[in-house]
Parts: C-alpha cells; sequence; structure tokens
C-alpha cells in the first residue's frame, strides 16, 4: 500500500491489504481457534516468540485489521479492539495500575467511566482523585500523589461538552512521570489526534461514530508508543519486571513501543478476555469507511441547530464548542478547528418537566440510551444514563439536572430543526 496515506484515506484504506486475488472487504474470521501442523510451531506462539493467531480470546485477524486501522488513524504505534468502551477505559488505566495505585482523572467525563473510576477501581484498591479540568496546573498538581499511575481526560466530554486542554494536562502528566489518556471518543481522530497534542494512550467507545450506524458495541486502546516506562520504571513494574505469568519477559524490553499493547493482550485479554466478536469488528470497519464523510455532516448540522436552539427565547443556555460565545469555543479553535462533534448540550427554560414534555414531544428524533450515530436522538442524563448518581454527584460530573443531550445526525438538517421547533412549540408554547 502507499506509505503515509491521508486522513481519509485511511477511513477508507486503512489496516488491511488485499493479495493478489482476495477478497477487497477484509473477511469475518469467525473461527475461536487456529490449526497447526506441528505441536512445536504452536507453543512457540504460546511462548510469544513467533506471531501468529491461536485463539480469539487473544487475537484475531478480523480485529487486527480494525485495529490496525484505528492505530493508523490516531497516528499510533498499535491497537487493541475490546467488547465496549467501558472495557477499553478499564484495561487503559488496569494494564498500569493494580492495588495500592492511584490515578488522577477529571471530573468532565462519561458517566459509565466516572462510575469505573469512583466505585469499581475502587473495589479492587485503585484510588481515584477527581479534578476540575479548568483549575491551573498548580491546582490540578496538588492531587497527584507518589503512587498516582495515570491522568485521564476526555478530549470532548459527554454529555458536558467540555473540551479539554490536552496540552496543559500532558504537560502536568509528563512533569510527574505519568502517562495522559484520553478519551477521544466524541471527537474521533476525524477532528482531534490527541497523540498530537501530546497524550500518550487514546481509547475509543467504537460504539459511538467510529461505527455510527449503532449496530455493535465496542472499545478500542491506542498507544502511541512514546510513554518511556523504563524511565519510571519503578512506577510500572507491571511493564518493567519480570511477568513470571509470561516466562519472565519484560513488554517494556522486549517488545519496545510495543510493549504497553502487547502486556494488554497477552496478560489482560488472556485472563479478562473482553474482546469483540469478529462479525462485530467486520461491522465496525464499515462504519469506518465513511467516518470522514459523515463527521463532517455532524459538525455542519450541529452548528446550524445550536445557533437555533441558541436564537430561541425558550432556551435557557447551550453548550457547543463551534459557537463564538461557548466557554470552551477557544479550546475548540486550537483541538477541534475543523469542527468538534454532533453533539449538543442545552437547558430549557421552566423546570425538569418542561424537558421532559420536550422530550416526549418529538416526533423524528428519538429517546435512546445512544449517543453519536447517524440518528439525531435526545437524552436526559438526570433522568436516564446518570439517574443512580446524587445531586452532587451531577454537579460533581458536570451534569446540570436540566441538561438534555441531543446527538445530531446527519438527516436532513431543516428535518432535525423542524422537529425541535414543534416539540418546542408543545413543550413551552
Ligand atoms: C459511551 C462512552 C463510553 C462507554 O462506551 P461503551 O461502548 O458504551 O461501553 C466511554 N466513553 C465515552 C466518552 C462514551 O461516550
Amino acid at each position: 500500500m502507499k506509505k503515509n496515506l491521508r486522513t481519509a484515506s485511511l477511513c477508507v484504506h486503512g489496516g488491511y491489504e488485499a493479495k493478489n486475488g482476495e477478497p477487497i472487504e477484509p473477511p469475518i474470521i469467525q473461527s475461536t481457534t487456529f490449526k497447526y501442523d506441528n505441536s512445536e510451531e504452536m507453543a512457540m506462539l504460546f511462548d510469544l516468540k513467533k506471531e501468529g493467531y491461536f485463539y480469539t480470546r487473544l487475537q484475531n485477524p478480523t480485529n487486527d485489521v480494525v485495529a490496525k486501522k484505528i492505530a493508523q488513524l490516531e497516528r499510533g504505534v498499535g491497537a487493541v479492539l475490546t467488547s465496549s468502551g467501558q472495557a477499553a477505559n478499564f484495561y487503559a488505566v488496569f494494564n498500569i495500575c493494580e492495588a495500592g495505585d492511584h490515578i488522577v482523572t477529571s471530573n468532565e467525563i462519561y458517566g459509565g467511566t466516572f462510575n469505573l473510576f469512583g466505585v469499581t477501581l475502587k473495589k479492587l484498591g485503585i484510588d481515584c482523585t477527581f479534578v476540575d479540568p479548568n483549575d491551573s496546573e498548580e491546582t490540578i498538581q496538588k492531587a497527584f500523589r507518589p503512587n498516582t499511575k495515570a491522568l485521564f481526560g476526555e478530549t470532548i466530554s459527554n454529555p458536558g461538552c467540555a473540551v479539554l486542554d490536552i496540552e496543559k494536562f500532558a504537560r502536568i502528566a509528563h512533569n510527574n512521570g505519568v502517562p495522559l489518556i484520553v478519551d477521544n471518543t466524541f471527537a474521533t481522530p476525524i477532528n482531534c489526534r490527541p497523540f498530537e497534542w501530546g497524550a500518550d494512550i487514546v481509547t475509543h467507545s467504537t460504539t459511538k461514530y467510529l461505527d455510527g450506524t449503532a449496530s455493535q458495541v465496542g472499545g478500542c486502546v491506542v498507544d502511541s508508543g512514546r510513554f518511556d516506562w523504563l524511565a519510571h520504571a519503578k512506577k510500572f513494574p507491571g511493564l518493567c519486571t519480570p511477568d513470571e505469568s509470561y516466562h519472565g519477559l519484560t513488554y517494556a524490553k522486549k517488545f519496545g513501543a510495543m510493549g504497553y499493547i502487547t502486556k494488554l493482550v497477552a496478560q489482560l485479554m488472556r485472563d479478562l478476555g473482553s474482546i469483540p466478536a469478529p462479525m462485530n469488528s467486520f461491522i465496525l470497519n464499515l462504519g469506518l469507511q465513511s467516518l470522514h464523510l459523515r463527521m463532517r455532516q455532524h459538525c455542519a448540522n450541529a452548528q446550524q441547530v445550536a445557533e437555533a436552539l441558541q436564537a430561541d427565547e425558550r432556551v435557557a443556555w447551550v453548550h457547543y464548542s463551534g459557537l463564538p460565545g461557548d466557554a470552551y469555543h477557544q479550546l475548540a479553535e486550537k483541538y477541534l478547528p475543523n469542527g468538534s462533534c454532533g453533539v449538543i448540550a442545552f437547558g430549557l427554560k421552566g423546570d425538569r418537566d418542561t424537558a421532559i414534555r420536550f422530550m416526549d414531544s418529538l416526533q423524528m428524533i428519538n429517546i435512546v440510551t445512544h449517543v453519536a450515530d447517524a440518528r439525531t436522538c435526545v437524552l436526559h442524563p438526570a433522568s436516564h444514563t446518570h439517574r443512580q448518581l446524587t445531586d452532587e454527584q451531577l454537579r460533581q460530573a458536570g451534569v446540570a439536572p436540566d441538561l438534555i443531550r441531543l446527538s445530531v445526525g446527519i438527516e436532513d438538517v431543516d428535518d432535525i430543526l423542524d422537529d425541535i421547533r414543534q416539540a418546542l412549540n408543545k413543550a413551552v408554547g
């Protein structure tokens, strides 16, 4: 294949090249296992002395093609697909943390991740401090401890639409000798590539724009290959000391830039096994082929809808970084010059019931838990995704009780605007 393809071409061609007479579409290798003619060859695979497939829980050709495409899109050295975005964020952290460790994370993050870090990781003995990403470097620095192993944030937060100052976060992380992990789900590598701003590891819920059709749940962990684990060997014994469960090999030494990804596959996938079905990876790849076109349309539609909402006097507030007055507009101009995404957060004048009446009056736009696919949809986080959080936790997670999350799809924008107008007429008058 031609080297150094541009992003749009990588969406179409990345990760896979058909050889003479082979299928042009990466085939679905829906097989648990792979056959070898002699036992010695298979033993070499188990010892990681030879590359090859033996069991789909560890690696599968279809999954690998799609992981490679996402790695290329993010300009990383390698990637692993997971069975969900939740699994991706869990693995990204758990690959470098163990009981007794600590992470620092932006509090402007997805509700599921908020719970994973704040509740479930705690049960595994990994402590977590939430910080306001807009605080000064000095204030955020105070959250770090000697046992801190990572800093985490979302490029564009779900559902608050906050834009992360990635360079600032990277600086703080590196001053403390730990990697910056960025969940790039909403921006996608079309609109932002966190590695270009200093992030070390990127995660995705591929369930969202990368798929774009709402057909599969999946995730991805991508490594830039740039974090120098061995320079901080004491902090990262999992990567920098021999793994007795894998014949005493030391991942960061033996695999260099691929150490982090190799450990994630050889250890976490082996023991925890959250792999996607090859069929799902095939579906994800169908979506990836048009990602660049869809993101353009999501952004153009969302910009028009955000402007219309802002101009409507029945709307109390609108958060969309494409609006010149938005608190994150300047950060968006820096990190998201070609557009952010299709997701808008807004509140209506009135009470909680006004929001619910508005949503119930929509005709084309669906009420769904999902976000970030071809169909425009809405959600009221306080009554849906975040309903297990207390008011204090809601505020901490940057979610106002009246916040409506509108995920603008790729329909004709006039149909989206018509539907919003008629629902506003019914709900507010
Ligand atoms: C949806 C989402 C997740 C979780 O992904 P699943 O695929 O639903 O497990 C994580 N991070 C962000 C930003 C998300 O939007």
